[in-house]
């Protein structure tokens, strides 16, 4: 089913009450008064748009949000955006969030709902591809560092409602699933009786340490280790 949803009703009177009682959720785990984050904001623009913020609160994440109905409909993914076709991530449904959050960086005082550092990860265009009666969605994302097709999927995971996941698809069906197409793992060394000799070798005494794969994409950087843990909080320098 393509979803084509930029009506009149969208922006006319019927949808504003609509988008102003979404945003109940979000008024009252708030103080105006108390915190930077804005609460209001409307659009009439063509293609609605996306936000992903990361948001370094009592705990690192990055929060999804998409232009539905005259408010952001928003996900905190814990592990960031999947990648790769057929990965897939943790997206806890949260609520509405007003159209003008879509712009908002900046420090949520301690005491504060969310309380931490929110900064743009990165924010686009996207279109609706597909919109599922149990409120699945699929949407193309055009962003700085995101292109392409990703799915929602209201899993319940654990039995909680609020417990999603966002999917990566492929954005051409020639491409591979599985996300092995780029899996690498560190070389292990090798035993042997004894080291090579002549012009050009040279030999060192094993150290302990990790064996790290790095791994650039989206303009941020991964370390992994050959048992597939993630490395990339431990060692921040490199
Ligand atoms: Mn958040």
């Amino acid at each position: 089913m393509r979803c084509n949803q930029t009506s009149a009703f969208r922006q006319g009177a019927i949808g504003q009450a609509a988008a102003v009682a979404k945003l109940e959720e979000y008024r009252r785990k708030r103080d105006p008064e108390a915190t930077p984050e804005p609460f209001g904001g409307s659009r009439s623009g063509d293609a609605p748009i996306f936000v992903i913020q990361r948001h370094d609160a009592r705990r690192l994440h990055y929060d999804l949000r998409l232009e539905r109905d005259g408010a952001l409909a928003s996900w905190a993914v814990p592990k960031g955006m999947p990648l790769e076709p057929g990965a897939r991530s943790l997206a806890v449904h949260v609520e509405d969030h007003p159209i003008e959050y879509a712009t908002f960086e900046g420090e949520i005082p301690a005491g504060q709902y969310g309380a931490g550092t929110v900064e743009i990860w990165d924010s686009g265009t996207y279109e609706l591809v597909d919109a599922k009666r149990d409120g699945g969605l699929t949407f193309h994302l055009h962003g700085k560092r995101l292109e392409g097709l990703w799915t929602l999927v209201p899993a319940k995971l654990d039995g909680d409602p609020k417990n999603w996941l966002v999917i990566k698809k492929r954005d051409d069906p020639a491409e591979q699933t599985g996300g092995s197409l780029h899996r690498y793992k560190p070389m292990l060394a090798t035993l042997a009786e004894g080291v090579p000799h002549g012009e050009g070798w040279l030999y060192e005494l094993k150290w302990d340490g990790y064996r790290i794969v790095a791994r650039l994409a989206t303009g941020e950087a991964e370390l992994r280790t050959r048992k597939d843990q993630n490395y990339t909080e431990r060692f921040p320098g490199v």
